[in-house]
Parts: structure tokens; C-alpha cells; sequence
């Protein structure tokens, strides 16, 4: 028999008891009661007890015209009534397809490059878009021939972030995450990363003339032999703590990458799909990468779906009879699902009609007027933004820019701060984030910088 009580008064204490939440250390969770989401509606969250918050995170970054919305919500009854699930191994189905050939249209084009993304590989997550590359990448060279057979590593850079599943914490840098799984990882070669707060080269932006990317260059001349491919998060390091690279240095990875035969990979699944202000973040500096990992925004907030986007030229080395066994031996039992494509369909739809990009501008532009004057707070370390990516990183000392001890949870502090007016946030350890749906209103948004603004300066008058 379950009474109301039941239905509406525990689901906090049962989540409690059966969910292990991610990236969550459970015995704190366990001490406080939990927010249970029931309704989102627009950029707005709605908890069980009936009290709604500002979606300042875009739900973990992937929401872009906001919940609840008509043209996803009739995309996806409309295919439910047609199919929900059927497999690409050994069939086709319509949304895929339709969906492969919008992103290839979309997808990053250079005057410079005559590479073009050509080919469309489906999985379901982030982590698995970067291992479909990482495997890609490594299979390619080694059907080029006996020399390329000894390209198996790759470069990728401190801080990094590409997905928790072993081969994309391999290409990881982020020592607090990934540390505890190092024994079972892959070997690579790890460069500088190309931040300019803490600058790896202690130099600065523009005078430096992008240094870090001469370590890459050093890296790459030395070992090219032995190098597959090369993963970047381009132009911004986002798990990080939103760490922006300087202007030009994508661009330079880029001609290095093609001078040097390494192929490179593109992980746009936090900057893709609007977030950056263009569609891609390679865009900002007409880079074509040779392989692109998308997921997050693809659905719009909606699903769980990814992309791994490529050239013909990769597509090419894995054909042959099928004795010769070069078939791409990799697929989810949920690959290119129609629902999932569906959403992403409709995703795109979505971008063209309510003429998204268009209308962000004004709203990133206002964003960065509304925070500059931030900068010269006492413990505010440094203002990174890039399109709708905001991140105010929080140091204990402003001139050394030494960190807050992590055990102080400055970060955390604010959020739970942010969350008691209405707004919800999650940190990046010491770095505040800010990740507003795209579709959020001028209104909306000024609320939401506003509660963010109080809550750090309520926090740090106490701290
Ligand atoms: C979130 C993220 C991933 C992992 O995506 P999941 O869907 O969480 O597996 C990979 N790369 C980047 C840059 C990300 O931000």
C-alpha cells in the first residue's frame, strides 16, 4: 500500500538509499537531503517540494533551446509512433541517415584545408565519440603500410577532459579525476596545456608568440614516427575549469598536425553545437579537424546520443574484402538510435527557426559587459569566457593567483549559495561556471549573473 506520504515525501530518502550519483563523493550526499527534479520548463527547474531554480548549468551543458520544448517534445512522439529503437548493424534507418547528412553539411569547412568531414560513426555518449576517434585514428595508420605501423600513441594535454571510459581518461589530464586509474591506462605523451592564466612556458599572451604550441612542435618533430593522432578541447579546456587557449593556437595545432602526419582530433562535445557562439569551435580559427567527437548539445539536452565525424581518407583505409578484416569492429547496441537522431533532427531544426546563433551574440556580449567589472573584485582570480562558456575562477591570493585549498570548497560554497536564491550551478573545484541554455531570455539571463555575482561576494566576505 503506498500512502501520499510515499509518493511525494520520500523519493529524496529512497535516492538516498539505491542511486550512486556520479562524480559525487555519497557520503556527503548522504547527510543532506537531495534535490529531486520533477518539471523543467524553458531554462527553469522544478523540485519536488514545487521550488523552481534558473538552469545555470544547461543541466550538465547539454540543454540548448531549453526543457520542455514543442518542437522536440513532437519530433520525438512522432517517431515513437514510427519506431523507437532499431539497429545499424546490418540495417539502416531513416533519422540517422537524415541526421548524418545534416551534420556533415554543418560541419566545420576551411578555404585552406581540402579535408572535409565526410562520414558519420553514431555511439551514445561523449566518452565513447573520443574512443571511436582515439580507435580510428590508431587502426588508420596501422593499415598504411610497415613504416606508419609504428604510429600508436598520441599527444594530448594537461588538463584535458575527453570522457571517462578508459581509453578517453588515457587521453586525459586531469590528475584529481583520473589519477586512481593510471595503471590501467594506455601510454601517451602528455603536453603543455595551452592556458595563459598560469601560463606552462611562464610567458604572456601576445608577446609569447603561442611558445606552448613550440612545445607541441618539439614533441611532434621528435617522436612523429611513433604518433598517431593528437586530441585537443579546441579553444577552451572545459572540465578544466574553462581554460581558454590564445587566439591562433588551435590553428597552429592544426598546420602542425598535417606538417608532421598526425591526425587531429577535435573534441567538440562540450563546444559544439552553439555553445562557443559558432556551431563548432574550430570554426573560430577555419580548422578542419581529421576526426570530431560531438555529443552533449547534438540532442539538444534531449538524449543520449554522439557523433564521431571523419574524412574520406580515414573512412577509406578500412575498406577491403571482408577476409582481410579491416571492417571498424566497434558498435553500441544503441547506435544511431531513431529517437536520439530524432531529437538531434529537430535540435537542428530548432537552430534555423528560432535563429539561434543570431540571437546568442547580443546575449554573450551582454554576459561579458555584465561580468568584466567582476574582475577587480578582491579574490577573483580571472574572468574566462568564450560565447556562452562563462567560468570566474576564485583564488585565495589574487596576486600569486594561488588557489583556495581544494578542501575549503570555495566553489561549492557559492553554488549551494547560488542554489538558496533560485540558481543552479556546479563548480569546477575552485572555478565558478556559468552555462546558460542558448534560448535563455535577456531577462532571464541578467537574473541569472545577478545571483551569481551575490553569491560569490556573499561567500567570500565570509570566507
Ligand atoms: C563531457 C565531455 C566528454 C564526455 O562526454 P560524456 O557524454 O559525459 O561521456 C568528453 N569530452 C568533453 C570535452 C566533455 O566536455
Amino acid at each position: 500500500m503506498s500512502d501520499k506520504k510515499d509518493e511525494i515525501g520520500n523519493w529524496p530518502q529512497k535516492d538516498q538509499r539505491f542511486v550512486w550519483h556520479p562524480f559525487t563523493q555519497m557520503k556527503e550526499w548522504e547527510r543532506e537531503t537531495p534535490t529531486v527534479i520533477v518539471k523543467g520548463e524553458g531554462v527553469r527547474l522544478t523540485d519536488i517540494t514545487g521550488k523552481t531554480y534558473l538552469d545555470g548549468t544547461s543541466s550538465l551543458w547539454v540543454n540548448l533551446h531549453g526543457h520542455n520544448h514543442p518542437v522536440l517534445n513532437q519530433a520525438l512522439i512522432d517517431q515513437i509512433h514510427d519506431i523507437s529503437h532499431s539497429t545499424l548493424l546490418g540495417l539502416a534507418n531513416r533519422p540517422s541517415i537524415a541526421l548524418a547528412e545534416r551534420l556533415i553539411q554543418i560541419a566545420p569547412v576551411s578555404e585552406e584545408a581540402p579535408r572535409r568531414l565526410s562520414k558519420v560513426f553514431y555511439s551514445d555518449n561523449g566518452s565513447t565519440a573520443v574512443e571511436i576517434a582515439l580507435k580510428m585514428a590508431f587502426v588508420f595508420w596501422q593499415y598504411q603500410g610497415d613504416v606508419q605501423k609504428k604510429k600508436k600513441t598520441f599527444i594530448c594535454f594537461a588538463n584535458a577532459y575527453h570522457g571517462d571510459t578508459l581509453g578517453s581518461v588515457s587521453v586525459g589530464g586531469i590528475d584529481l579525476f583520473h589519477q586512481s586509474y593510471r595503471s590501467l591506462l594506455f601510454e601517451t605523451i602528455q603536453a603543455p596545456a595551452p592556458t595563459c592564466y598560469r601560463c606552462p612556458v611562464g610567458l604572456e599572451y601576445p608577446s609569447c608568440a603561442l611558445a606552448c604550441a613550440d612545445e607541441v612542435e618539439n614533441i611532434l618533430q621528435a617522436r612523429h614516427e611513433t604518433l598517431a593522432g593528437l586530441i585537443i578541447e579546441p579553444l577552451i579546456q572545459a572540465a578544466a575549469g574553462m581554460l581558454t587557449a590564445p587566439p591562433g593556437y588551435l590553428k597552429k595545432i592544426r598546420a602542425l598536425c598535417t606538417q608532421y602526419e598526425v591526425l587531429m582530433i577535435a573534441d567538440e562535445v562540450a563546444t559544439g553545437f552553439g555553445r562557443t557562439g559558432r556551431m563548432f569551435a574550430c570554426e573560430h580559427e577555419g580548422v578542419v579537424p581529421d576526426l570530431m567527437a560531438l555529443s552533449k548539445g547534438i540532442t539538444g539536452g534531449y538524449l543520449p546520443l554522439a557523433a564521431t565525424l571523419t574524412t574520406q581518407a580515414v573512412y577509406n583505409a578500412f575498406l577491403g574484402e571482408y577476409a582481410d578484416f579491416k571492417t571498424f569492429f566497434h558498435g553500441h547496441s544503441y547506435t544511431g538510435n531513431p529517437l536520439g537522431c530524432a531529437a538531434a533532427i529537430a535540435n537542428l531544426e530548432i537552430f534555423e527557426k528560432e535563429r539561434t546563433l543570431e540571437n546568442l551574440q547580443a546575449k554573450i556580449r551582454f554576459a561579458e559587459k555584465y561580468i568584466t567589472p567582476w574582475k577587480n573584485w578582491p579574490h577573483v582570480g580571472e574572468i574566462r569566457q568564450v560565447g556562452f562558456m562563462i567560468a570566474i575562477e576564485l583564488v585565495a591570493d589574487k596576486k600569486n593567483k594561488t588557489p583556495y585549498p581544494i578542501e575549503q570548497r570555495i566553489g561549492t560554497l557559492v553554488c549551494r549559495e547560488a542554489r538558496s536564491r533560485g540558481l543552479i550551478l556546479r563548480p569546477l573545484v575552485n572555478v565558478i561556471v556559468l552555462m546558460p541554455p542558448l534560448s535563455i531570455s535577456m531577462e532571464d539571463l541578467k537574473e541569472m549573473l545577478s545571483i551569481t555575482g551575490e553569491s560569490i561576494k556573499k561567500v567570500l566576505v565570509r570566507s
